[in-house]
């Protein structure tokens, strides 16, 4: 048995950050390769501190949904997921025992050499003229693999240079440049240094966005997908636009590529992780009488499961939008009733007015969704097997930006926490709050909270820095 987690940034505010990572491992679960592909995130659900626990398999490969090595690939995300490990991570990866299960960890998909053929596919897009072995056409053609380059990373410049070499070495394209917006040699100077009649511009980032949609076609005066330059310094050329690489499908090659080489010679993969079955077993017992876990309402029906929120019990089905896959499920319950985006999907606006009906495999992938990792950690808290971590502990994690929350005094947790767990689901163990009683034992609302969770550390950070403004405009 075989899990592959998909590490991706995720966003507090906006829904959308989510989305490439739930793409890929669609397209990758496609493929039946892997028994599971879960994707986990810093800043929503299931948490970096959490992913690991929803895993099913004892064999798990984690890939990080990143464009380039970094704070996150070699800080954050080591650090977050207990690697014990800080720093660049050798190309084999690191594999470690973490909790019973084989965990290993790769590079970015970013930095793999099979990104290059993802970059020509993207050029392909807009010349379909580009044929295996350069332009059918034999027009004179060159390449810019776009980085966004700054001078804080070195390695956000290096994965762009490699891929520009490694495609001068294939020959497709008569000029083959490394250019970047925020650092030399930056792209605004590319008609000084490009010769070809013809370019195409293949931007190496991770997602469309600002910068691919707005500040580059702005910056080089480009209309659209193919631009004409009637007056540049090597005489008339006509720049062709790709699209991102990091949203082509091909990166899901890429993707599987890492998780083989990261797996080498592992075998046939682990075993079902224990404790994690006996939790889903514990839940189903339950599932199959009919329960309320959270705000969620689940109902057996002839061999199959209904979920809806209990708010809407009683309401005839057909007034309800019927879903049928655990994705509906996850694209609905993302959002609120009002359309926000719900990073912490234990707070109180479970949205109403929908139903889901599913088997039982189908209901464990919903549930997933609708409460990340609660199904587990409220089975090991039933267990005592739930460890607690303290705030102190938390605040000392904190690196970069979030590093000022351990300026937080008590009182100022206390205050922020009372706003934001107050209208959350779990009771927070880690601020010394018990749980006596979950939704396992029948009481809808029992759901443990063992470790302040991102948007709690985000909030604190934010109520520290206020502080600090409001101190500064007394002086
Ligand atoms: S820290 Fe607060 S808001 Fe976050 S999951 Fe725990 S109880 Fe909920």
């Amino acid at each position: 048995m075989r899990s592959l987690v998909l590490i991706g940034h995720g966003s507090h505010l906006n829904g959308e950050s989510a989305v490439a990572a739930y793409r890929y491992a669609e397209l990758i679960r496609a493929r039946g390769l892997f028994d599971e592909v879960i994707e986990g995130y810093w800043k929503e659900e299931p948490s970096l501190r959490q992913v690991l626990k929803t895993t099913a398999s004892t064999d798990v490969t984690v890939i990080p949904m990143f464009i380039s090595e970094g704070y996150f690939t070699e800080t954050v995300i080591p650090r977050e997921l207990g690697l014990g490990h800080q720093g660049p991570v050798p190309p084999e990866g690191i594999a470690r025992v973490i909790g019973g299960r084989t965990v290993r960890y790769t590079l970015p998909y970013g930095v793999h050499p099979g990104m290059a053929d993802v970059i020509v596919a993207r050029a392909r897009e807009v010349l379909p003229e580009l044929g295996p072995d350069g332009p059918d056409d034999g027009v004179e053609t060159a390449l810019i693999v776009l980085g966004h380059g700054t001078t804080r990373n070195e390695n956000s410049s290096r994965v762009i240079y490699e891929n520009a070499a490694r495609l001068r070495e294939r020959g497709l394209f008569s000029e083959v440049h490394a250019l970047f917006l925020d650092e030399e040699p930056r792209v605004t100077g590319w008609a000084d240094l490009v010769r070809a009649p013809r370019v195409v511009i293949v931007p190496f980032f991770a997602s469309e966005g600002w910068h691919t949609l707005e500040t580059i076609p702005e910056e080089l005066g480009l209309s659209g997908v193919v631009t004409p330059f009637p007056d540049t310094p090597h005489g008339p050329q006509q720049v062709h636009y790709a699209r991102p690489v990091g949203t082509h499908a091909a990166v899901a090659e890429v993707i599987l590529h890492l998780a083989e080489e990261a797996r080498g010679a592992g075998g046939p993969g682990g075993d079902t992780e224990r404790g994690h079955e006996a939790a889903w077993q514990a839940f189903l017992k339950l599932a199959r009488r009919g329960a309320r876990v959270g705000e969620l309402l689940v109902t057996p029906e002839l061999g199959v499961f209904e979920i809806r929120n209990a708010l809407d019990e009683g309401r005839p089905g057909g007034d309800l939008m019927t879903l049928v896959t655990p994705e509906g499920v996850r694209d609905r319950v993302r959002f609120t009733d009002g359309g926000e985006h719900r990073p912490v999907h234990t707070l109180r606006s479970l949205p109403r007015g929908w139903r889901a009906v599913l088997n039982e495999a189908d209901l464990r992938r919903a549930v997933h969704y609708t409460y990340p990792a609660v199904v587990e950690e409220t089975y090991a808290h039933g267990c005592h097997a739930l460890r607690p971590t303290p705030w102190a502990t938390t605040a000392r994690r904190q690196t970069g930006i979030y590093a000022k929350v351990q300026r937080a005094v008590p009182e100022q947790v206390e205050r922020v926490a009372e706003r934001v767990c107050g209208g959350c689901l779990r009771t927070r163990l880690w601020a010394g709050d018990r749980l006596t009683h979950s939704f396992l034992d029948g009481v809808p609302g029992g759901m443990p909270c063992a470790e302040a969770c991102t948007f709690l550390v985000a909030e604190v950070r934010e109520e520290v820095a206020r502080k600090k403004a409001a101190a500064a405009s007394d002086d």
